[in-house]
């Protein structure tokens, strides 16, 4: 099967199986026209605009919902290049920030689990779509919740809570709510804050985003 048709089966299932039957039609149709008349026409139509194809959340303020949103937006800029480009460009994993909050008066930081959870899924879902989208065996991607508690995952995981630890960040549990006052100090004056997670020497490191407000 194409590359191309295989992309659209893997999103027409992950948008049945989250209840989203409109766009999961909308990509039956696209593999309709390009199997009659090889057109990526009515797919492109799909982006811009408002209520577009964008606009899509499938998380449901749940773990796993970081990894379909990942998987989501991945599948669906592989879709968009080749109707675009008539070429296959699989994304690159990458490392993205960590989110959470920043005393303007103590100077202590916090994260919440959520922002691991996407961290994780940003990291590991372009590498899980390399692997298994040029072989046969390409619906093996949609088992995201194996992807998500597997050991490379969750060694993972470990491994970047003890760098917020090692780097004196606080760790919230999932789903905390965002707070303004903070907790070592009590002062009210917390403002969201971003750092970078470098790997070096065979370790992850947390040191503060360039792009963050002075405090
Ligand atoms: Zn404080």
């Amino acid at each position: 099967m194409e590359t191309y048709l295989k992309t659209l089966e893997l999103l027409k299932s992950l948008l049945i199986s989250n209840g989203e039957q409109f766009w999961a039609d909308w990509m039956q149709k696209d593999i309709d026209v390009w199997n009659k008349d090889k057109s990526t026409e009515h797919h492109l139509h799909a982006f811009g605009g408002a209520g577009s194809f964008n606009d899509i959340n499938l998380g449901q303020n749940d773990k796993i919902g970081y990894w379909k949103n990942a998987l989501l937006s991945n599948l669906a800029s592989i879709s968009y290049g080749f109707a675009k480009t008539q070429t296959i460009e699989i994304p690159k994993g990458y490392f993205s920030q960590l989110e959470g909050g920043m005393c303007r008066k103590c100077k202590n930081g916090d994260i919440a689990e959520n922002s691991i959870e996407r961290f994780l899924a940003a990291k590991f879902i372009p590498e899980i779509i390399e692997k298994n989208l040029l072989s046969n065996d390409f619906l093996e991607i949609l088992n995201l919740e194996n992807f998500q508690n597997n050991s490379e995952t969750q060694t993972e995981k470990a491994e970047i809570i003890n760098a917020i630890k090692n780097a004196n960040i606080k760790l919230n549990p999932f789903g905390s709510a965002w707070e303004y006052d903070c907790k070592i100090c009590g002062e009210p004056n917390k403002i969201s804050y971003r750092w970078d997670v470098i790997f070096k020497n065979d370790f992850f490191k947390i040191i503060k985003s360039d792009d963050n407000f002075e405090i």
